[in-house]
């Protein structure tokens, strides 16, 4: 049988006092935004705290604004907020997409996109896209904050790299524009996706050629990896770029560190990747995926 072990929830009026009762709490204490993982790892004893940092409370934390040309998504807000909120859906419709298929709507009304991102479970969606999208977030702490890029915050599977004291603050991420074209599929058997594949191009003639690329790879990993040599071949003309996708899709899988596991075995995952590179692709441009 799984149990709760005993904590008490505290509520900070700012981030500044919730960093605060992080020092003073130490090891004993944890920030808690939807709980969603939280309480499901305190529940099978693979967390223990004795202090829970309620972050929900703090006003603000939860709202969403396009500034500077980039969307600004407070750590607190949940997927599903992100998935209808208007700015973003208008500001980067593949972040938007991407939000509504995380979970189910039960999480996704409850789970933060700090609290995915913070607790980089390998099964999970957000960081692969943000990787291609070029996100950024805002890391804060009663000495001062920081920006970092979300290819640098995530250290491991369930390991980020905030310092003692950091609470995630705020997610950036650039607007699209009308050059650019991203898109985010997953492949899901079991309750967590078995793999997800981000992908931006930037396209100064409406999908004739690609100037650049980015692309990741998530959940067959034990963190969502960017494909830098696939991105080279992923430039060109449409021709030529959708001739090198299996040699792009081999090159992505040669990145990541595929994963043997109950999802599947490496050849497997690497057989995905060719298939969703493909299907991205197309989504990506807007056109029916086959
Ligand atoms: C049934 C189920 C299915 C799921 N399916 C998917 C899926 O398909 N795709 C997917 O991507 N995810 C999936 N998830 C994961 C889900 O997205 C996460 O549970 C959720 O987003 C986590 O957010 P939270 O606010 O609940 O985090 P919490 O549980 O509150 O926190 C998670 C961790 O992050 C830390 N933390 C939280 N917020 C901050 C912050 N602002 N600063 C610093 N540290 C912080 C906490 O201390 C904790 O260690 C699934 C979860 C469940 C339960």
């Amino acid at each position: 049988m799984t149990t709760l072990s005993r904590f008490e929830i505290h509520q900070p009026a700012s981030v500044l006092e919730a960093s605060q009762m992080l020092a003073q709490y130490g090891d004993d204490a944890g920030i808690y935004a939807g709980g969603t993982e939280l309480l499901l790892a305190m529940k099978h004893a693979a967390l223990n705290y004795r202090h829970l940092i309620d972050l929900k409370v703090i006003l603000g934390l939860n709202s969403i604004n396009v500034r500077n040309g980039s969307l600004e998504i407070g750590a607190t807000s949940a997927h599903r907020s992100i998935e209808r909120s208007a700015i973003v859906r208008q500001n980067q419709p593949a972040l938007a997409e991407m939000e509504s298929q995380v979970a189910n709507v039960r999480v996704r009304v409850t789970g933060t996109l700090g609290g995915n991102l913070c607790f980089a479970e390998p099964h999970s969606d957000p960081a692969t896209l943000l990787l291609v999208l070029g996100g950024t977030v805002r890391a804060e702490s009663a000495t001062g904050a920081r920006e970092i890029p979300v290819a640098e915050l995530i250290a491991g599977a369930y390991a980020n790299n905030f310092l003692p004291g950091e609470v995630l603050t705020k997610i950036t991420v650039p607007c699209a524009k009308p050059s650019h074209r991203a898109g985010y599929m997953k492949f899901q058997v079991h309750e967590r996706p078995t793999l997800g594949l981000g992908l931006w191009m930037e396209t100064p003639d409406d999908g004739r050629t690609f100037t650049s690329a980015r692309v990741a790879v998530g959940c067959v990993c034990p963190f969502p990896t960017r494909g830098v040599e696939a991105e080279k071949v992923l430039t060109g003309s449409r021709g030529e770029v959708e001739k090198r996708l299996p040699e792009a899709a081999d090159l992505i899988a040669d990145a990541a560190d595929l994963v043997d596991d109950h999802e599947g075995s490496v050849e497997y995952k690497r057989h995905l990747i060719h298939i969703f590179l493909r299907r991205v692709f197309r989504k990506a441009l807007r056109e029916p995926v086959s």
